[in-house]
């Protein structure tokens, strides 16, 4: 075990496993001809993977950070006040639907709230300077939920709470925000689509979900246009294709805009063996885009670097997809080796294929669009 060189904040809260997305098969309700299952975004993932840290003797080298509940102010900066009060009907009463894709049970208000407070809990560490950057495990995930409806799982948009709260309550003047979920990152660009302050980019599984949704043409609008990259890549990306998108287009995106804050929704169903995404990302792939993460927040905003969950599926290999991250982020180094990286990074098609080098090319002009900060 190498110790801990950097403060790394972690959140986490057993009531976040709490929250009942109610009788599904995967993503499908229950009903003939659906064989009874659990839904997809179950905690499973989730508690395997604070739990492998614990295990592999990383969470004591970490900076445990209580999440608290948002306030209803804090959530009425992205959502309506309709929508907020929706989900606290339905949750008082014995819960439904929050929007396409978003069951919701008894209680889940209360545990969205904390979700999106944990994210602020992290966030306000960092901005005092407690820590050097942060993950935030929450559940229920935000970054498909829109102003005034739930999406995908997403309740509330967690990580478009915390971008208002830093120009809000830290008046930060500039949030970069990375989606590397291989769903379209759609609730976060629609919070900021014409606000200048935010630069929003989403690397993603071309047109996966939510539908009809995250293209390179999606660029801002307003006194926002050029602050949305959509990076959409073919089906089959690998390590290889989330290189080249780091390298051609999300850190020099970065290096253009200067954020003095680094938010990154952080799904890991990009990952081979996915249930709901069809690429072939690994534990070392992860491992190495955080490091660039890092290496961008520092050159631009003291390492300022914020990490919020979002999906993630597979219960096998989530959990060491997580760990090389918290790894990367703190600098301590567990030992602990993945053993399905063996199988994964041996899949063909992991490096940069042609049609991959195309798609990115093409993401690759919209920097052109993007304002260089002085
Ligand atoms: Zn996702």
């Amino acid at each position: 075990m190498q110790a801990a060189t950097r403060k790394t904040g972690f959140v986490a809260h057993e009531l976040y496993m709490w929250h009942n997305t109610g009788n599904y098969a995967g993503p499908m309700p229950y009903g003939n001809p659906v064989q009874p299952d659990t839904h997809a975004e179950n905690p499973e993932t989730k508690r395997r993977f604070r739990n492998l840290l614990e295990v592999a003797g990383l969470t004591p080298q970490l900076h445990a950070i209580a999440p608290r509940e948002a306030t209803e102010e804090e959530i009425l900066r992205f959502h309506t006040r309709e929508h907020l009060e929706k989900v606290r009907a339905l949750s008082a009463d014995v819960g439904g639907d929050a929007g396409p894709f978003t069951p919701l049970g008894r209680g889940s208000y209360e545990i969205a709230m904390l979700s999106a407070g944990g994210v602020l809990a992290a966030l306000e560490a960092l901005m005092r300077g407690e820590i050097d950057n942060a993950y935030a495990l929450v559940r229920p995930p935000g970054h498909h939920a829109l102003a005034d409806m739930g999406m995908g799982f997403c309740l509330f948009g967690n990580a478009a709470i915390a971008g208002f709260h830093a120009f809000e309550q830290f008046g930060l003047e500039r949030v970069a925000f990375v989606d590397w979920d291989v769903h379209h990152g759609n609730g976060t660009q629609s919070a900021f689509y014409d606000d200048p302050r935010a630069l929003t980019i989403s690397v993603h599984q071309d047109n996966c979900f939510p539908p009809d949704s995250g293209y390179r043409h999606e660029n801002g609008t307003g006194a926002g246009t050029g602050f949305n990259i959509n990076v959409p890549l073919p089906p089959g990306s690998g390590v290889g294709a989330y290189e080249e998108a780091w390298d051609r287009v999300v850190i020099p995106a970065l290096d253009r805009f200067k954020p003095q804050l680094i938010v990154v929704p952080s799904g890991f169903d990009a990952g081979a063996y996915d249930p709901l995404g069809r690429m072939q990302m690994h534990s070392d792939g992860y491992r190495s885009l955080t490091r660039k993460l890092l290496d961008a927040a520092n050159r631009h905003c003291d390492g300022r670097l914020l990490m919020c969950h979002e999906g993630g599926y597979n219960t096998w290999t989530v959990p060491f997809f997580g760990l090389a991250v918290m790894e990367e982020l703190s600098g301590a180094v567990t030992g602990t080796v993945d053993p399905f990286l063996e199988m994964h990074a041996a899949l063909g098609g992991q490096d940069l294929q042609p049609h991959q080098a195309e798609a990115i090319a093409l993401a690759e002009v919209l920097l052109e669009t993007l304002p260089c900060q002085n």
